[in-house]
């Protein structure tokens, strides 16, 4: 990716040197909830509106909300204690080079969500991107970079310890820059998710599911981000800065961290009722969908067969 000299985002919380201090913790409520839809809702043609009624017609009926006390579960199947460890990166330095490639990544994301949002006569509010080193207090509560990156719906930021890519590349086996960019345009993709209400609707659908259930709804919400992020990958290839074999680097990074592949990995074999992101195919179809046409209505995971 030609990202060098390209705008840099001022929506970096660079908290490395702390140890999990900084905001206050505790679960939000419903009220952090935020739709920031606001200004024009006219136009019923709007993308974004159908798939909200969609969505909402789907959804109708479940209670909230759940996923406020553990962010969006984040990049990878969390909890597991399938990634185990991570590097100190509490020495880095404040302005370190990989910094400024996710603060210039950040921009791109920003200034393509922008451009979608403000095309639908809606408003897109810049998420933070807070980098942190092992471990990190969010309005989601007290998280380790073991858990890999995740985003906060209750105080739309993205929370990133950059040794993740680290171990996405030798651990993993993805390396390469744009799979790193994948990964914060994934969890951005979450954050369009929070601005547009298709989290809160998850949130309220997941109450009361069992937990076989709620994996499959996770899934489709995983799976969405993951076609968000093609959709960004999209535009940008529209700018004219991707690289040869940066999306390839991109779709080898979905295959990697595929439900399927992970547990392969990890345990030998796998159990698919426990997937909550997606199995390998799948997120390399959803992240290609959306790369594809760069359109949010072929990012529709939540009806039909995915
Ligand atoms: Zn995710």
């Amino acid at each position: 990716m030609l990202w060098r000299g390209r705008r840099q985002s001022d929506n970096i919380e660079d908290e490395r040197s702390d140890s999990g201090g900084g905001l206050g913790g505790g679960l939000g409520g419903d009220g952090q909830f935020r739709i920031p839809i606001g200004g024009r809702t006219g136009g019923g043609g709007s993308i974004l509106l159908v798939i909200l009624v969609v969505l909402a017609g789907w959804y109708f009926g479940f209670d909230p909300s759940q996923i406020l006390g553990g962010g969006d579960g984040g990049l990878l199947p969390g909890g597991g204690g399938q990634i185990t460890e991570t590097q100190d990166s509490g020495n880095a330095p404040a302005n370190d080079e990989m910094k400024q490639f996710v603060a210039t990544v950040l921009a791109e994301t920003e200034d393509t969500w922008t451009g979608i949002f403000k095309s639908q006569g809606l408003t897109y509010e810049d998420p933070k991107l807070v980098l942190f080193s092992g471990q990190v207090r969010s309005a989601c509560g007290f998280a380790s970079a073991a858990a890999g990156p995740f985003y906060c719906p209750g105080d739309h930021k993205v929370y990133l310890d950059m040794t993740f890519f680290q171990q996405l590349d030798q651990q993993f086996g993805a390396s390469g820059e744009f799979a790193r960019a994948y990964v914060v345009a994934h969890e951005v993709g979450h954050h369009v998710q929070n601005l547009t209400g298709i989290m809160s609707k998850f949130n309220q659908m997941r109450q009361g599911m069992s937990e076989a259930d709620a994996n499959q709804l996770s899934v489709r919400i995983e799976l969405q981000a993951d076609c968000f992020a093609g959709v960004w990958a999209h535009y940008t290839a529209q700018k004219g800065i991707l690289e040869q074999g940066d999306i390839e680097s991109a779709l080898n990074a979905a295959k990697q961290i595929g439900d399927d592949t992970l547990q392969k990995r990890m345990q030998g074999y796998v159990v698919p009722e426990s997937f909550n992101h997606g199995t390998s195919q799948q997120r390399q179809t959803w992240l290609a969908r959306g790369y594809k046409s760069g359109k949010l209505s072929d990012c529709n995971t939540m009806t039909g067969p995915i």
